[in-house]
């Protein structure tokens, strides 16, 4: 099936397109953002729907998972779509709502069973040589989102699963006076050694009595969303925790995402602790359940692309930032929630910012 592709990539695109990498060409291809939405049409036309029932029936459910129903909607049916797999060490089911077209993770996670995935060896991938990449990922968010990260001056700031400290790093030299939380015990540690003035606990936001008090300004969920096996208990936390004109910001994989369409179980969105997988369409459902008052988006062109260092010519940058546009079909989705109208008056005016 891959060579098929490949072949007819080859017959439709010639070598003209080979230099430019595989994340990116899906972009500036002429014609294939098209292509690539007909088929993905397509695919949920002809995909089955089943019930819950039905569905339990055709998937093995693993000892720390669970069935679920869409948790934006409540639908119980299920539309499988996906089945990425990280060759022998991991493999799980994707599924769409047919009502909302929420994706998700069918059979999920059983919340209390949640550590098993991150016991170990995860702050050495937060710590490595990510580590710069992933401070100018965050940069260039801030920056996207300006001038809310712009002066944290007399600002409090929480970090939701804060890893290594990278991103507290960058908000204590901002000014902010920040803390974070994170379940992974050596990472707090790692964490804490970095840091100056911002401190990072171990836990969840209830455990720890100055993140419990609330009154954050901003709060921050760093590549968090689709670790969350309980959005709604969250996001009604995060919204409680909040100050009046506070903002909540979010940087996930998209699930609008165009190389979702293209390279479907492969996506790089479907790593081996994601759980579910939100877009435009669905992450207002969210938001809008759990009391916040607006939310504005930032496309996501690609880190290279934002930063000035991609060695792709002029015109197909152009392209590519049309194609992002057109579709809303950035691989990352970037999100910035406002808790009220005070909050939308404040940091909204150069933003589009759609009320809920
Ligand atoms: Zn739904």
């Amino acid at each position: 099936m891959v060579s098929v592709k490949r072949t007819a990539a080859r017959m439709l695109f010639g070598s003209r397109y080979n230099k430019v990498p595989w994340g990116q060409r899906v972009y500036v291809r002429p014609g294939e953002r098209l292509m690539r939405e007909a088929q993905w049409r397509l695919k949920l036309r002809s995909a089955r729907v089943m019930s819950l029932e039905e569905y339990k029936a055709t998937v093995p459910l693993g000892e720390i998972e669970e069935f679920l129903s869409c948790m934006m909607c409540g639908d119980s049916r299920q539309q499988p779509l996906f089945e990425p797999t990280g060759g022998r060490n991991w493999r799980y089911h994707v599924v769409r709502c047919p009502s909302c077209g929420f994706l998700y993770r069918n059979p999920n996670i059983r919340p209390e069973r949640l550590g098993d995935l991150y016991a170990n060896s995860y702050s050495s991938f937060l710590t490595g040589k990510y580590a710069a990449n992933r401070q100018r990922r965050y940069q260039l968010t801030m920056d996207a989102f300006a001038p809310v990260f712009e002066h944290g001056e007399g600002r409090r700031l929480l970090d939701f699963g804060c890893g290594a400290g990278l991103f507290l790093e960058l908000a204590e030299q901002r000014g902010f006076d920040a803390v974070g939380v994170d379940l992974s015990p050596d990472s707090v540690e790692q964490a804490n050694a970095r840091l100056t003035k911002a401190r990072a606990y171990f836990g969840a936001p209830e455990d720890v009595p100055e993140i419990a008090a609330g009154g954050f300004d901003v709060i921050t969920l760093w590549s968090v969303l689709a670790h969350l096996p309980r959005p709604l208990e969250d996001f009604e936390r995060f919204r409680h925790l909040l100050a009046p004109g506070g903002v909540l910001l979010i940087l996930t994989v998209n699930a609008g995402s165009l190389l979702l369409k293209a390279y479907e179980s492969g996506w790089s969105g479907f790593t081996k602790n994601h759980l579910m997988f939100y877009s435009s369409a669905t992450l207002p459902t969210l938001l809008g359940r759990t009391g916040f008052g607006g939310v504005a988006y930032a496309p996501h062109y690609g880190d290279t692309i934002e930063a000035g260092t991609s060695q792709l010519p002029g015109p197909l940058r152009a392209r590519l930032r049309r194609a992002v546009e057109n579709s809303d079909g950035g691989n990352m989705m970037r999100a910035l929630a406002f808790a009220d109208d005070e909050a939308i008056s404040r940091w909204g005016q150069r933003l589009r910012v759609r009320r809920l």
